[in-house]
């Protein structure tokens, strides 16, 4: 009880933080609410008084004198409260969209202040999951939720208020049966039951994403020939879930909500032996009529005492949805931001220097680099090799600041990348990365992305050295073909050569290529190989090359292996020595050979 206590007001308090100014208007909407419940309750008094009046003239019902003011008295406040809890839920709607839009908008710019390798890490679906999909959860808290809670709390202080009004004996049994609902809500949601709730709800989860992951791996399977057993994940997730939801449901939530939905649906039920008991005193001490009236009063009044306690079961519901919506929102809201110095430093050349660079992931024990020092003169091709798992792209990756190096420094120009602008970096380092992402949008726009007010002329140009023409001439609309759409889907070699038109467009004096070849068939690799080539030109440029043969003319190798540089020169000196350089030429030579003479053997 004391953890749920101390929980609830923290979410609203955090929702209400990203409310800013539309604040004031939640609370509006939660005063109109309360205003609108004790407005819908009078009603019941005009009931009341009707009643009253009618009974002191009976039987000659045609004297009572107020019926028709009580009528439309009720009328006017059954009306009112309409209207005015209209009022209140467009207060709170208003209130809770802005809240979500500036959720969205804040999540947003903190994505922006994150470094780029964040992107890597966690995928563009998941961050629109967590930050879009968590701020459209939070919206049922602010825009009914907190409305209804304070609409059913200003319901529970007017009954305790018309107990002494009417008779305290039948309100206390409406007052009963509410209260012994509420407490055994809290008796399912709270305490240890809390714990074995969260437990249920968290195997829910993981259950959910062992589906998904069933579904990812049914190629899998298919390919492989595997049974259905190679899914035991799923299937345990299942039995978990199973079990916790026994053990939460039958355990612990039979008798309380059996409890609950029977004092939330038969109010009226505890009236009986209320009435029961006063019933003979009325009749002997001759109040019968003011008994009537008052059993008229709670009978029908009982009704809204379920309504209200029904939006109590839904309140709670939007809270627990609101508190896994913000754990969503705050994962993106705690993604790490990327330093902007104050006093920007212009580098003074195009060169690039690793000096003793550490760096480890987040959450790994072991460094990706370890004491990296490696000098890029300004012009210079650099080729980074070395077996997979290396180092080479963690090294490539930081020289845009993907990732600030853990201890060290890594220079450009002469200047610690951490002092340099942004921008300036970002303009003077072009970058063509394995996964090359294009835009759902026109060629021309793709292309342009990396320098928006380039011309089509410049565009084209840049397409043309990229050796793209083969590309734009077989699409329908040119370089105005949207991508992605009526079926124009381009290869994966296809997709660089336009990704290399767009660093050629950019026409930065640093290039830093990763795997550049990786994606490409022969065809496309020898259009590849002459993109970059007039991309290089008059370039410094760090790449990653997987063929050896494409780094045979870079100025200098550096090799890279667990970490650590261990070796470094160009192609002739290492290929001489008896490293793991010259060992990876030599089997690279024997792949070569090997697969020139089966051909031959073949022909
Ligand atoms: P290479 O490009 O030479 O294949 P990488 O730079 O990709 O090597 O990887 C170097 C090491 O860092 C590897 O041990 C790899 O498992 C680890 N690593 C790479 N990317 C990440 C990441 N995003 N999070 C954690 N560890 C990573």
């Amino acid at each position: 009880m004391k953890q749920t206590k101390q929980k609830k007001p923290n979410e609203i308090k955090e929702l209400l933080g990203y409310a800013g100014k539309f604040k004031s208007l939640t609370f509006l909407g939660m005063f109109l609410s309360a205003a609108a419940m004790i407005m819908g309750m009078i009603p019941y008094i005009c009931i009341w008084l009707a009643a009253k009046d009618l009974i002191k003239v009976a039987p000659n019902w045609t004297e009572a004198s107020g019926i028709e003011k009580y009528g439309w008295m009720a009328f006017g406040f059954a009306f009112g409260g309409i209207i005015v809890y209209f009022c209140a839920l467009m207060c709170t709607h208003i209130a809770a969209f802005r809240t979500a839009a500036n959720i969205r908008k804040q999540g947003m710019a903190h994505m922006m202040k994150a470094p780029l390798g964040f992107f890597d890490n966690n995928g563009s679906g998941l961050l629109r999951n967590r930050l879009d999909g968590g701020a459209a959860e939070t919206e049922t808290l602010l825009a009914h939720n907190l409305a209804d809670i304070v609409g059913t709390i200003a319901m529970f202080v007017s009954m305790i208020v018309l107990m002494f009004v009417f008779d305290w004996r039948m309100g206390l049994s409406c007052l009963l049966a509410a209260v012994a609902s509420v407490a055994a809500m809290f008796f399912m949601m709270g305490g240890k039951n809390a714990k074995l709730m969260m437990e249920y709800q968290s195997a829910q989860d993981t259950m959910s994403k062992a589906g998904t992951e069933y579904v990812r791996g049914i190629p899998v399977v298919k390919v492989f020939q595997q049974t259905v057993y190679s899914f035991k994940a799923f299937k345990s997730a299942i039995e978990d879930y199973s079990n916790k939801a026994e053990k939460y449901t039958g355990g612990v939530c039979r008798v309380p909500q059996s409890v609950n939905l029977t004092c939330t649906e038969g109010v009226f039920i505890f009236l009986v032996p209320a009435v029961l008991l006063i019933a003979p005193s009325a009749l002997s001490s001759g109040s019968f009529g003011d008994f009537i009236t008052n059993f008229a009063f709670y009978a029908v009044f009982s009704a809204i005492v379920s309504t209200a306690l029904a939006r109590i079961m839904f309140a709670a519901s939007g809270l627990m949805l609101a508190k896994t919506a913000l754990a969503r929102i705050d994962t993106v809201m705690n993604a790490p931001v990327l330093k902007v110095t104050d006093n920007p430093k212009t580098p003074t050349d195009n060169g690039i220097e690793f000096k003793n660079v550490s760096f480890t992931y987040d959450g790994s024990n072991t460094p990706a680099l370890e004491n990296v020092s490696l000098k890029v003169l300004p012009g210079q091709t650099v080729a980074l090799v070395g077996p997979s798992g290396g180092g080479k792209t963690t090294a490539a990756s930081l020289i845009p600041r993907f990732w600030d190096v853990t201890s060290g420094a890594l220079e450009v120009g002469g200047v610690n990348v951490k002092d340099i602008d942004p921008h300036v970096l970002m303009e003077r380092v072009a970058f063509v990365f394995q996964n090359t992402r294009l835009f759902k949008t026109s060629i021309l726009e793709n292309v342009r992305a990396s320098r928006p007010d380039a011309s089509r002329e410049e565009v084209l140009s840049a397409l043309h050295a990229a050796q793209c023409d083969d590309i734009i001439e077989k699409l329908p609309e040119g370089i105005d073909t949207m991508i992605g759409s009526k079926g124009t889907y381009l290869s994966g070699g296809e997709q660089q050569r336009i990704a290399l038109a767009r660093a050629i467009l950019k026409n930065s004096p640093i290039i830093v290529l990763d795997e550049a070849t990786a994606f490409a068939d022969p065809e496309n690799e020898a259009m590849i190989q002459k993109a970059l080539k007039t991309l290089m030109v008059g370039c410094t440029v760090v790449m990653i090359a997987h063929r050896l043969s494409t780094v045979v003319g870079a100025d200098k190798i550096a090799v890279l292996d667990n970490g650590r540089l261990v070796e470094e020169g160009t192609h002739e000196q290492l290929s001489s020595s008896d490293g793991l350089y010259s060992r990876m030429w030599n089997e690279y030579n024997q792949a070569v050979n090997w697969k020139i003479s089966s051909a031959k053997e073949g022909a």
